[in-house]
């Protein structure tokens, strides 16, 4: 990818640890490397297709002298989602926060954190089988356009499919969505869950009826499994009710473990019903 660097933004703040850092402020400097595809800028000399590096070194001066931070983790922490927020085109974002005056009685030259966000695609299987369940999806999709963290870019059409798990329960209403956020993971699935509870999810029965289930499909190229937390979503390569309208949205997208693509994978099931285990 592309970059945009700035270096050594000279910013005079408050950040410290320390009341009297709060009080006098002293010099910060800030290096600040932005990833975005500048190609189309460049071909037509074109500022409106880059961003605009004046404007985001105002922008950074007043966000780091408009706000007092302890410290200077919390500075590149909220500074780098500030830029992301503000400015779409930036993909990335690496910020190293220097504070060479920083109150240590050694002789050093500076201090910094330095830490690299952005924006990451995710996908998402939703379902419902409870109450008005077209109403719980389009709340889902609703709930995430409202989040300044998420750009949801894709959603599927709702597709009914029967129950899976051997539960006796309602045929389901299911979709698939494709978004950037700049959640981690973990934060995610804690705003799927909210998105759940805010549309009356209970847990009582394993794969019972519900009116909304939100399931972290994919995340980049990312695997992880923790307790909470298993990505790619553990057996989503065998559920037509995930695959089927996920092959609308993202044919193409791949699965990490599996390295198959979805429509690979989607061929790969025997027929819907095969999909439903009988236990
Ligand atoms: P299944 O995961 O088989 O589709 P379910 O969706 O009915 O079953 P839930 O009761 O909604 O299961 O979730 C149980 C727990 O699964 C959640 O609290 C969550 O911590 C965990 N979990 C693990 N991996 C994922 C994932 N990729 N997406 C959503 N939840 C997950
Ligand atoms: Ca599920
Ligand atoms: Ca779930």
């Amino acid at each position: 990818m592309d970059q945009i660097i700035i270096e050594n933004l000279q910013i005079f703040a408050h950040h410290g640890v320390y009341r009297e850092e709060n009080e006098k402020g002293q010099n910060f400097y800030i290096n600040a490397v932005l990833e975005t595809d500048i190609m189309r800028a460049g071909r037509l000399d074109d500022l409106e297709l880059s961003t605009n590096y004046g404007e985001v070194c105002r922008f950074l001066d007043q966000f780091i002298k408009g706000h007092t931070y302890k410290l200077i983790e919390t500075v590149a922490e909220k500074a780098a989602e500030a830029i992301l927020l503000r400015f779409p085109l930036v993909r990335r974002v690496t910020l190293e926060v220097r504070k060479p005056e920083a109150p240590v009685p050694l002789s050093f030259e500076s201090i910094s954190v330095k830490i690299t966000r952005g924006w990451h695609r995710a996908y998402l299987s939703c379902g419902s089988n409870l109450g008005d369940r077209k109403r719980h999806l389009d709340g889902a999709a609703e709930a995430l356009r409202a989040d300044d963290k998420c750009r949801l870019l894709k959603v599927s059409d709702w597709i009914e499919t029967k129950p899976y798990g051997g539960v006796e329960q309602d045929d389901f209403l299911n979709g698939a969505m494709e978004l950037e956020t700049l959640y981690t993971p973990e934060m995610l699935l804690e705003k799927l869950h909210e998105i759940e509870y805010a549309h009356g999810r209970e847990r009582k029965v394993r794969w019972g009826p519900r009116t909304l289930d939100l399931d972290l499909l994919l995340y980049e190229e990312l695997v992880m499994d923790t307790k909470e937390l298993t990505v790619p979503h553990i057996d989503m390569h065998n559920r037509y009710f995930v695959l089927e309208p996920l092959m609308r949205i993202a044919p193409y997208a791949e699965h990490p473990v599996l390295h198959k693509s979805v429509r690979q994978m989607y061929a790969e099931l025997t027929s819907p019903e095969a999909a439903v285990p009988v236990s």
